[in-house]
């Protein structure tokens, strides 16, 4: 079976075929690394990292980019607020959001660009649409005119007045359109500028994916992923630069979206203040648990985060885990010669059939979901078997749960699951604790207490919690 893939630009599930035999390229929309990045900013890599192992396995040679927006107006504010530079403050917090990657078990993508790295290549493509007539010139700023792209809207199937009162749309009554939106920025005093044709400013944010995707995959490449949020317009506004731009379509060949992680029921979001960043997800539950529950539910369908799903995964995990263990430790036991040796063959049959049903869920839009149902009943009959009072070690019985368990070990590897250690690196330090402690207490000695409340809630997100007492300030990781 090949694989069948939901693709949102078609609202429907197609049959993937890859742009060039044997090769498949994947863009993925990453964070704007303003601060700690909340659990709902690991879906997605976790997901690809998932459909990026699983493609391997079925042979493919695969290219993964997911970029960083590092030049942006939360960037800039939150750089204002904490002294630095905003450059600075973006490299810092995209270093962590990798680190907190890592410490899920994703493995690093081939490309991680950055707007700031790619200025020739934006200015280069805002530059082509203007002469092709897709752009116009505002003093010093640059519009995309909607207008000279008919197919507008058919990602996200909205009708303009739809997206007119579903966006916030920039007012601007110079526009030709007022859907129209912006390619390039005039700087404003203290933010990151470029020197353009059109005078210092920086881009808007979506041509930087048209931008950075085509200079890595070019035109036509086969995945873009990202969260449904980023349907539009984000992802609207992509295909419509990049396909204006190029003269050619599709720019990508399919679209996938993973949807929300709700916390409490609410969508989670910063601006509704509930977050639970990745860093304080994974002093709750171990890492390995984070990523197993990510994975417990198929990426198109919301995911809640709270206490009992994710004791949930992590007593399905467990039950993985330790079937792999007793199953270890049964096949290192002597084999009884003198023991009967009856037919294994409805157990190779099984364990022959269970790879192919898991082959088949991912098969069929990456199904991760269902792929665990399949090793929890692969589990559940091996054990029933070979746990069983009156088991005994057979050289076939033996071959038997051996296959079993290469099939547990290889099928849970394509997810990701078996951690061989626990990540050492499971965020701050306690060094660099005392040293945030002392500075909180210097802030608050001289009153400032913005400085200090920042500090408070920076290591919160960090999994954290200080406690003023009489004798002092004490720290501890978590809240429990
Ligand atoms: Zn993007």
């Amino acid at each position: 079976m090949a694989n069948m893939v939901f693709n949102t630009l078609t609202k429907q599930k197609e049959k993937f075929i890859p742009r060039e035999p044997g090769k498949v390229s994947i863009y993925v929309c990453g964070v704007t690394p303003y601060d700690y990045a909340h659990i709902g900013n690991a879906r997605p890599p976790v997901v690809w990292d998932c459909i990026r192992r699983f493609l391997r396995y079925q042979g493919y040679q695969v290219t993964l980019v997911q970029n960083f927006t590092d030049v942006d107006d939360k960037i800039i504010l939150r750089a204002q607020q904490s002294g630095k530079e905003p450059l600075d403050l973006a490299a810092e917090f995209a270093e962590i959001y990798l680190t907190d990657l890592a410490m899920l078990g994703v493995e690093r993508a081939t490309y991680y660009p950055k707007v700031s790295e790619h200025i020739p290549e934006i200015i280069q493509m805002v530059q082509g649409l203007v002469e092709k007539g897709h752009a116009y010139v505002l003093e010093e700023d640059v519009y995309f005119a909607i207008d000279s792209f008919p197919e507008y809207g058919k990602l996200s199937g909205r009708q303009l007045e739809e997206m007119m009162s579903g966006a916030r749309v920039d007012v601007d009554h110079r526009k030709r359109n007022l859907m129209d939106f912006a390619l390039w920025k005039a700087a404003k005093p203290g933010e990151p500028s470029w020197e353009s044709p059109w005078g210092k400013g920086r881009p808007g944010w979506h041509i930087e994916c048209s931008a950075m995707s085509l200079k890595y995959l070019g035109s036509g490449f086969d995945f873009h992923g990202g969260g449904t949020d980023l349907i539009f317009p984000h992802h609207e506004n992509e295909i419509t630069q990049a396909e204006a731009y190029c003269g050619s379509k599709p720019f990508v060949r399919y679209w996938l979206h993973s949807a929300f992680i709700t916390l409490s029921g609410d969508k989670m979001s910063k601006s509704l203040g509930n977050v639970v960043t990745i860093r304080e997800a994974c002093t709750h539950f171990s890492p390995k648990v984070v990523r197993f529950w990510l994975l417990g539910t198929h990426y198109r369908n919301p995911l809640s985060f709270g206490e009992e799903e994710l004791k949930a995964a992590a007593r399905g995990l467990e039950r993985l885990e330790t079937a792999k263990e007793n199953w270890k430790h049964l096949l290192s036991t002597k084999i009884r010669d003198q023991a009967e040796d009856g037919s294994v063959d409805s157990i190779t049959e099984f364990i022959v059939d269970s790879k192919k049903r898991f082959i088949n869920a991912l098969e069929d839009d990456f199904n991760t979901a269902l792929s665990l149902g399949v090793l929890y009943e692969l589990v559940r009959e091996i054990n029933k078997w070979a746990l069983a009072e009156g088991f005994q070690l057979t050289v076939a019985n033996k071959q038997a749960l051996q296959e079993a368990l290469s099939v547990l070990e290889e099928l849970g590897d394509l997810l990701g699951i078996w951690f061989a250690v626990e990540p050492q690196e499971r965020g701050v330090s306690a060094e660099q604790v005392e040293e945030l402690v002392k500075k909180r207490e210097e802030a608050r000695a001289s009153k400032d207490f913005k400085t200090a409340d920042w500090i408070r809630d920076s290591l919160k997100k960090q999994g954290i919690i200080l406690e003023d007492t009489p004798q002092g300030v004490r720290w501890r990781r978590g809240d429990s």
